[in-house]
């Protein structure tokens, strides 16, 4: 099954749980790409005016998204501490300037998930209003999505999801504040304090003992078995690929904003951590719309779960997982805990995205502790998946390689390199100081 993956020296360090550098041969040029697409920037469009939409509900039920108007944002902050840091751990220099993207700030989840999660239960929650007069069009104020009347309507419908955690804790918590019924399939990764958060916000959470993969085989089940109930599934949904596209979208404007320029001569690079490949692709998406060949996405997952990097090396997408060459163990990096990757966004993604790297569970606990020694800023452990990303890229022979192949070798002084914080400030503190301690005498893999 795995022959077709050709260079077997790759897969025996991938077996090994190794550190690789994977560049993506199927990348294209943006145009190119896009027209092999099923989606648009139509679509985009379309997630854009419905989170539009709900800006009215948002700010009055959710106030702190207010400084957005209440649309779910986050800003990016410079890395410096961080950046020399690393800059000593890998004894290499990094030109250009190095951001954060703080989506571990999104309101409501505290994650990447708030946007397609959100997305996906603000639309079905939309066509059940719609469908059922409580909305007459939708040119009327969506404040009404706040009111006592519609959280009875909601009331009547369930919610069901499959996750290792920060997936139930978005439809969790957009799910109950709406007045929908919740119930969360939690796999095996899933963290004592997630369980505990839904539990206390009225969620039902069914616990497995089983992997992400079956535990979404088992939600979805008891879902088709409940005709008033709606299911969020995070292998094949359409939708909540698209929540995410906008997070990608906006970063055009936001780097205006800042003064950063993004042009041929200012390349952009920008590394997202991977589960099931929905958050990062959908970001991907967002941002070749948002900056076409200028902008470079490259994935990064644990090395006990690759499960893209195999799925896109070998093309057999969710034909192939984890387990089968061998891994699939737990890894510190609950969020990313995913066996086998999703073939609907692995197959938009084959031509969008410049590659991957993996990091060992090491790795993830020094850059937790030392980001928070360095910056002051709390990352759950996937979330820090993205901050060696330059260093990967310009420290192996594969990313050198891909550099000079997209002229790039000679504007890394006038790039920008943002590493994508995916999750975190809603980590109880007793938790956080836990995953500092534990990164205390750690570090970081440099081979
Ligand atoms: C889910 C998650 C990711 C990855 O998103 P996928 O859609 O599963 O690829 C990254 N970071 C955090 C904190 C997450 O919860």
């Amino acid at each position: 099954m795995v022959q077709s993956i050709t260079e077997t020296e790759r897969l025996n360090r991938i077996k090994n749980e190794e550190e690789i550098v994977w560049i993506n041969p199927q990348l294209e040029k943006v145009e190119k790409a896009n027209q092999k697409s099923t989606y648009s920037l139509e679509d985009v469009q379309d997630v854009e005016d419905r989170f539009h939409r709900f800006a009215a509900y948002f700010e009055v039920a959710f106030p702190e998204t207010k400084q957005y108007k209440g649309l779910l944002e986050s800003e990016i902050t410079k890395l410096n501490n961080m950046h020399d840091w690393l800059e000593d751990q890998y004894d290499m220099k990094l030109p250009g300037d190095f951001y954060i993207k703080r989506d571990d700030l999104l309101p409501i989840s505290g994650t990447i998930k708030s946007r397609g999660a959100i997305y996906e239960v603000l639309k079905y929650a939309e066509t059940l209003a719609l469908e059922h007069g409580m909305l007459k069009n939708i040119h009327e104020s969506y404040e009404k999505f706040a009111s006592e009347e519609f959280r009875i309507f909601f009331s009547e419908f369930n919610l069901m999801v499959g996750t290792t955690g920060n997936l139930g804790i978005s439809v969790g918590a957009m799910g109950r504040a709406l007045g929908f019924q919740v119930t969360v399939h939690v796999s095996v990764d899933a963290k004592q304090w997630k369980k505990e958060y839904l539990r206390s916000r009225g969620v039902e959470v069914v616990e497995h003992v089983t992997n992400f993969s079956k535990a979404v085989e088992l939600g979805r089940a008891a879902s088709e078995a409940d005709p008033k109930s709606y299911f969020v599934d995070d292998e094949y949904s359409e939708e909540l690929f698209l929540g995410y596209t906008v997070g990608g979208l906006r970063m055009k404007r936001q780097l205006e904003e800042e003064n950063i320029k993004v042009d041929a001569d200012h390349p952009l690079f920008v590394y997202l951590p991977c589960g099931i490949g929905g958050s990062p692709s959908g970001i991907t998406f967002g941002l070749k719309h948002a900056f076409g060949d200028n902008v470079h996405c490259i994935f990064a997952e644990p090395t006990k779960m690759p499960s893209m990097l195999i799925g896109l090396d070998t093309e057999l997408y969710d034909g192939i997982s984890v387990e089968d060459i061998g891994l699939g163990g737990l890894t510190v990096a609950d969020g990313l805990a995913v066996p086998r990757t999703s073939a609907l966004v692995a197959k938009i993604m084959r031509n969008c995205f410049s590659g991957s790297y993996t990091l060992k569970d090491d790795t993830f606990k020094a850059l937790l502790t030392n980001l928070y020694q360095q910056e002051e800023i709390f990352l759950e452990p996937a979330a820090v998946a993205g901050l060696p990303g330059p260093f990967k890229l310009m420290g192996s022979e594969e990313g050198q390689a891909y550099l000079k192949e997209h002229n790039l070798v000679d504007k890394l002084e006038h790039a920008t390199h943002i590493a994508w914080g995916t999750g975190g400030s809603m980590v109880p503190d007793a938790d956080k100081e836990a995953f500092i301690l534990e990164g205390m005498g750690k570090s970081i893999d440099k081979a």
